[in-house]
């Protein structure tokens, strides 16, 4: 089905982390009116799904919460969740942007009571722990989710299972016969915040992902020390459920490497000092963190945290590129293969748990964004064509911490409501 919404001099904003929701409410606060686009169930992106921030150490529910009662007080933002911007067509001042609305099957009446969930036994993959574990095919994304509302999921949909949910819910906010729809809007400028998703881990064969249960990820072990997390925030290597303590973390997973990704990720260096963090918290000073580096990137304000880590007596730095993981089949834990660049000599260092702190790369391929914004050879934006009102912010223009991905934000915000105030004129 396709429809048409009023439309007038709007901003689209397509992508709702943390960019998404700044460039939003940064307009809206100007008196723009706004549509934001969110693909996913909820607002947050991937900020919420870390389990603390650097370099403070601060909860993600710390900076998402100002921003959602906000969001959520501003009656300029529209939000459509489970929606995607299919196709973008038109000019400066003037776009039409059809978005496809994939359905929830709950409705605004429901209460995230829960029942739906009891009332179904089919469990699916949990996207929002990056696949570990599994959750109800009736859910809410995740604690922080915004809207606070519960999905559906095809996967149950035309079966009984889909029936007893609807039955379930006491106040009929379940709707099995929802349809896709697209929608067309008009609008002035487009908000490209798309942000980032890790690199595929296991095309870096060397290391095993995929092959060894105790190789993940930075992002996987994020959501692992996380209470809301698959494991409660318990360190438990995915082989045999053992207390991981002596943890390898692997910098340049993919990145600064001709074969992968030959940009730097920027984020992965402070994400691994981070973790290293998170060991001494659940395991204190029994914890063994080892970084195996080939040069560690912290700038600016984050080089005094680095410092901070140095000085940890649980944490280690060995300089090398590891060039390959094996397994030690009897015990589950990894052996890492190497040289250490500083003392030249090879290594085969064995540790309960190996993690790939993962490059970034664009979450929306080159190819799939606007032909009115240019991207790198890494398929960031790295501009927007002249004359164009189509802007990047956040991730989808380059590996940023959550901080420079707001600065970007604001900056990407500004020029939209400059395409609005411009229209204005001309039409008065
Ligand atoms: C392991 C790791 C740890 C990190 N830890 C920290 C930290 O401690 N501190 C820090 O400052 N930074 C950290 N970062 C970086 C942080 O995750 C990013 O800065 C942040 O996620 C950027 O937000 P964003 O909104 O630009 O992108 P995202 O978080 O990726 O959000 C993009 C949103 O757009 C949506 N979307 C995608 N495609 C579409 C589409 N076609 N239509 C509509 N919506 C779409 C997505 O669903 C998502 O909600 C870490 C990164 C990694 C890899
Ligand atoms: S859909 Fe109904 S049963 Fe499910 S959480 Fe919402 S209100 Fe509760
Ligand atoms: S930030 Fe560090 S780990 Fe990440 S790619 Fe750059 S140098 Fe490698």
């Amino acid at each position: 089905m396709t429809a048409s919404i009023a439309t007038g001099e709007i901003i689209l904003v397509v992508g709702g982390g943390i960019s998404g929701m700044t460039a939003a409410l940064e307009a809206a606060e100007c008196g723009k009116r706004v549509v934001l686009v969110e693909k996913s169930p909820t607002l947050g992106g991937r900020t919420a799904l870390l389990y603390r921030y650097f370099p403070k150490l601060c909860h993600p529910t710390c900076g998402l919460e100002i921003n959602l009662r906000q969001l959520k007080a501003n009656r300029n933002i529209r939000l459509m969740t489970m929606a995607e911007v299919v196709n973008i067509e038109g000019t400066r001042g003037r776009y039409t942007a059809s978005i496809k609305i994939s359905p929830r099957h709950v409705n605004e009446n429901c209460t995230a009571c829960g029942d739906c969930a009891k009332a179904v036994s089919t469990r699916i993959p949990n996207p929002f722990n990056y696949g570990m574990g599994t959750m109800p095919a009736a859910y809410l994304p995740h604690a922080m989710a915004y809207p606070q509302r519960y999905v559906i999921d095809p996967a149950i949909i035309g079966t009984p299972e889909a029936d007893a949910a609807k039955a379930a819910c006491k106040v009929g906010a379940i709707e099995l016969d929802a349809r896709e729809e697209t929608v067309d809007i008009t609008v002035a400028a487009v908000i490209w915040a798309t942000g980032w998703q890790p690199y595929d881990a296991a095309k870096i064969q060397p290391y095993g992902y995929g092959l060894y249960r105790n190789v993940i990820t930075s992002v996987e072990f994020e959501r692992l020390a996380d209470p809301h997390g698959p494991t409660g925030g318990k360190l438990l290597r995915p082989s045999d459920g053992k207390e991981a303590r002596n943890i390898a973390f692997i910098q340049c997973a993919g990145s600064r490497d001709e074969n992968h990704l030959r940009h730097c990720s920027r984020i992965c260096c402070m994400a691994s000092l981070k973790q290293t963090q998170y060991v001494s918290e659940a395991v204190g000073t029994e914890g063994r963190s080892t970084i195996y580096y080939i040069d560690i990137r912290a700038i600016d304000r984050f080089e005094d945290f680095y410092q901070k880590v140095m000085k940890d007596p649980t944490v280690r730095f060995v300089k090398s590129k590891v060039a390959s993981i094996a397994e030690d089949v009897k015990t589950g834990d990894v052996v890492l293969h190497g040289v250490d660049t500083e003392g030249y000599h090879r290594y085969a260092s064995t540790h309960d748990l190996a993690v790939l702190a993962i490059g970034m790369t664009p979450s929306v391929p080159a190819g799939n964004i606007p032909a009115e914004v240019i991207a790198d050879s890494s398929g960031f934006i790295e501009a927007s064509a002249a004359g164009s009102g189509i802007f990047g912010a956040g991730c989808a223009t380059n590996a940023l911490d959550v901080n420079r991905a707001v600065q970007s934000s604001t900056a990407a915000a500004l020029r939209a409501i400059q395409v609005v105030n411009q229209l204005a004129r001309e039409e008065a």
